[in-house]
């Protein structure tokens, strides 16, 4: 019997059953992923008792002699993973990292331009809803009706706005994105270069996207998506300067203690992304979310720009009777979890949507691959293509979880 078990079964009891969903459902949310036991195991050390305000060696309190061990081995393993010469292991998620970086490089109602919410982009970049919209004066950029940015575009929007920084990044862009021309386009307006890679990054570090450095200045990411670590944030930069004033903005700026437990795991996720295997996971998720494209192509459904070259398809429903609101329920009365999205020429609501985000990072660390990825898209189409059939659902439900007992991720609830 596990602690948890004994202290608090009933917390213990919806652990399970979340484990329980894991284990069973088909999980598709792109910004998802299945983190190793070992990870966990380092989340929930003895680290979550530490106070360690500052940073390796600069620390308000006393007793921080392993917290700066593991800081410290966090902080090389990340340099030594993305390439670079300054990390923040620090920031609690992506979003603060994001945060931090702003306001460490902009003064409040500087301009700010990134990509739009509805076209891809995150909240984080400037947003009217988000502090980055609410504090910076925000501009955007979006894609083509081919759904890919145009960066000829881009740079037009730039020099009228004449933006402090540009972000480019997204959360629901299934294209390479060229780093290299958002460099020129960012010189040609005097502008900061900011890359929010939280999507891509264990894409990036296994040379299967291309490498925002050289090319910008910052670098922000999660580490709980694609990298398949801990939930959190990450910043880098090759710039000291710029490297002590976002240093500065996280602590003392915007957060108080590390979470320390959280940095450990972080190391423990890193050390993973630099072992050989990684690179073979990352060639797999492409190639899973290809197959998973052409199937849906093949079934007569729209991909917003045609497929994909990272690990997300994005299914427009522009000339369809059903809403991705509707697809999102559907599936999911399937055991299929994912995403509805808005997809460019968008005529719905946000709540409603014409399109779905599908993942392929997740089911790829189960262990499956284009076989697997093949059936599974075969069964979206089956799905939409009735989408009222809730008998069909139930029986695609039942199938499905048979697949998925024979790629079990944890066996026991926590570690
Ligand atoms: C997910 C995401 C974030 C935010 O990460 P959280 O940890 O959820 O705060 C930031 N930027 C992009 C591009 C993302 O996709």
């Amino acid at each position: 019997m596990s602690f948890l078990q004994e202290k608090d079964p009933e917390v213990f009891g919806i652990i399970e059953r979340e484990l329980e969903r894991q284990n069973n459902g088909i999980e598709m949310i792109a910004s998802e992923n299945f983190t190793l036991p070992a990870v966990m195991e380092a989340m929930g050390s003895v680290f979550t008792n530490k106070y360690a305000e500052g940073y390796p060696q600069k620390r308000y309190y006393g007793g921080c002699d392993n917290a700066d061990d593991i800081e410290q081995l966090a902080i090389d393993r990340a340099k030594e993973l993305f390439n670079c010469e300054y990390v923040n292991v620090q920031p609690h998620s992506g979003s603060s990292a994001n945060a931090a970086v702003y306001s460490a490089i902009l003064k409040a109602g500087d301009k700010m331009l990134g990509m739009d919410l509805s076209h891809g982009g995150h909240l984080t970049h400037g947003a009217k809803v988000s502090f980055s919209g609410q504090n910076y004066h925000s501009f955007h950029y979006g894609v083509e009706l081919d759904g890919r940015i145009n960066y000829d575009r881009v740079l037009d929007i730039a020099k009228i706005v004449k933006p402090a920084v540009i972000v480019c990044g997204a959360s629901a862009y299934s294209r390479e994105i060229d780093f290299a021309k958002f460099r020129e386009i960012a010189n040609e307006v005097g502008a900061l270069l900011m890359a929010d890679i939280a999507h891509i990054a264990g894409l990036v570090v296994a040379g299967e996207h291309p490498h925002p450095f050289p090319h910008c200045d910052i670098v922000t990411t999660t580490t709980h998506k694609t990298l398949g670590g801990p939930r959190g944030g990450l910043i880098m930069t090759n710039d000291e300067e710029l490297s002590k004033k976002i240093n500065k903005a996280i602590f003392p700026g915007m957060q108080g203690g590390p979470l320390v437990h959280v940095i450990a795991a972080k190391a423990v996720g890193f050390r993973h992304n630099l072992q050989p295997e990684w690179k073979e996971y990352a060639k797999q998720v492409k190639a899973n979310a290809r197959v998973m494209g052409e199937v849906l192509v093949e079934r007569g459904y729209d991909i917003v720009s045609g497929g994909t070259d990272n690990h997300l398809v994005l299914v427009s429903f522009l000339d369809k009777e059903f809403s991705g609101k509707d697809a999102d329920l559907a599936l999911g009365n399937a055991g299929i979890t994912v995403n509805k999205n808005t997809v460019p020429g968008e005529k719905r609501s946000p709540f409603v949507t014409s399109g779905i985000r599908v993942g392929s990072a997740a089911l790829t660390s189960r262990g499956m691959k284009e076989d697997e990825f093949r059936l599974i898209a075969n069964r979206i189409a089956d799905v939409l293509d009735d989408i009222n059939n809730s008998e069909k659902q139930a029986e695609i439900k039942a199938e499905l979880q048979e697949l998925a007992k024979k790629f079990v991720i944890y066996n026991q609830p926590t570690y």
